[in-house]
């Protein structure tokens, strides 16, 4: 496979972008090779200026749960660029799509569009100290909730991949109301809650962990949290960005049966374009500007193309519930298809999945939390990974990252994986 024109490409970008990249995690850098560099979309597939073809699980990081560019999506596209991309004003269309995440989610009675997941974690902490007049926070290791301050610490993917806990240029007094604690583990939140004592505001976390690999909740870990929190007056968050509409329409408060006081979305409610939102109960809500004093705006947030856009997607996904079904079921065949492989190659492996997310994790132990994350062999992880790359597969270039399946994936992807896998874990024995 020839990478000429993306390695020219690629150094170009690098004198202009730090990293040549606009995110760390697209630079390839944690396994060892250089980025790709995209033309276009189709389907389940990828391609990439050089010619090269991929079957691709990144899916935009989840937005493309149709596939990319389906005819559907482009269909109105044109006159909704044609009646203005953007107003500064309010429309209608603002207003249906709150309305179609509330009747997704209990938790959320409001809704504030936003342009990030980064965005929207960031300005729902606000609301939610606001709220409660706390400062304290508390997160849990592993998990990523976008990259504002006081939530950059100890924060799964991009960070683990470049081993930085904790960035340099966030001011200690900024992350010292930001408590960690251990995924899956209630007793170290309750110790900690204890410790703390009526100075918490919020309590966020993944309800389905999706940066450092795939980490479901062991049972009764989000009970306890919602519990926990309806006791002592913490607001529960679950960021839902990548979980929100992939998991499950409904996200892991439906397929959990729990329902927190905030929520957040982001990646796949844009379709592909850049949007955000938080939602939460009416009381919590109401703090926000304009109706109360939490100040929180954005001159493109709500733009109406970006909503045309994500509406469209989700009005879609709410009529056609047996996608997830589809999702789900080629997820399951390719997870079958990869444990039987692994058993074939005497590899010790664990795989974690969720409905369309999975992961592949190259360590005996079961992953539950970050520590068990930590005992990967990342090294085996890049030699997976490139071998499975020069074979037309494209998979997230991080031990850390989901896969991502979509319906647009077909049995002769599913066949085509598999063997590139049993090439690929030949290369992994030693
Ligand atoms: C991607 C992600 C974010 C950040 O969203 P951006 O749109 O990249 O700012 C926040 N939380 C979770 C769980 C994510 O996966």
């Amino acid at each position: 496979m020839n990478h000429e024109k993306s390695k020219a490409a690629f150094a170009k970008a690098c004198e202009v972008i730090p990293g040549g990249v606009n995110s760390p995690v697209r630079a390839f850098q944690s396994v060892g090779g250089e980025p790709i560099f995209v033309d276009h979309a189709k389907g389940s597939h990828i391609v990439d200026i050089d010619g090269n073809e991929y079957i691709d699980y990144i899916c935009s990081w989840g937005p493309f749960v149709l596939g990319h560019s389906h005819p559907m999506m482009a269909e109105g596209a044109l006159e909704a660029i044609q009646r203005g991309i953007s107003y500064g004003l309010p429309t209608e269309i603002e207003t249906r799509m709150a309305e179609l995440i509330c009747s997704a989610y209990k938790s959320a009675e409001m809704v504030r569009m936003v342009n990030s997941g980064t965005e929207a974690t960031m300005s729902a902490i606000r609301a939610a100290r606001g709220y409660t007049g706390k400062d304290k926070i508390i997160k849990f290791e592993g998990c990523y909730h976008g990259h504002s301050d006081c939530l950059l610490v100890k924060s799964g993917s991009g960070a683990l991949t470049f081993g930085m806990p904790t960035s340099p240029g966030v001011p200690a007094d900024v992350v010292k109301n930001t408590l960690v604690c251990r995924y899956n583990d209630l007793v170290s939140v309750k110790e900690t809650v204890e410790a703390n004592q009526g100075e918490i505001a919020a309590i966020i976390l993944e309800p389905i962990a999706g940066n450092m690999g795939v980490i479901p909740p062991r049972p009764g870990f989000l009970e306890g949290l919602r519990t926990l929190c309806t006791e002592q007056g913490i607001v529960l968050i679950f960021d839902e960005v990548i979980s929100g509409f992939r998991a499950a329409f409904g996200g892991a408060s439906e397929l959990y049966g729990v329902d927190p006081d905030m929520v957040c979305f982001g990646k796949i409610i844009g379709s592909g374009l850049p949007v955000g939102a938080y939602a939460g109960k009416r009381e919590i809500m109401s703090v926000i500007s304009p109706k109360g004093p939490v100040y929180q705006a954005g001159t493109l947030s709500g733009n109406p193309l970006a909503m045309f856009m994500g509406l469209k997607l989700l009005a879609y996904l709410k009529e056609h519930r047996e996608i997830y079904q589809r999702v789900e079921e080629y997820a399951a065949k390719l997870e079958a298809g990869m444990r039987d492989l692994l058993t074939k190659h005497g590899l010790r492996y664990q795989i974690n999945r969720v409905g369309s997310l999975l992961c592949l994790f190259f360590t005996e132990q079961e992953v539950i939390s970050y520590d068990d994350v930590k005992t990967c062999d990342t090294t085996k992880f890049s030699k997976y990974f490139q071998c499975m790359l020069g074979r037309g597969i494209l998979l997230a270039p991080s031990q850390f990252e989901a896969m991502f399946v979509s319906a647009a994936h077909t049995q002769e992807d599913l066949e085509k994986t598999l063997h590139a896998m049993d090439q690929a874990l030949s290369a992994c024995e030693e």
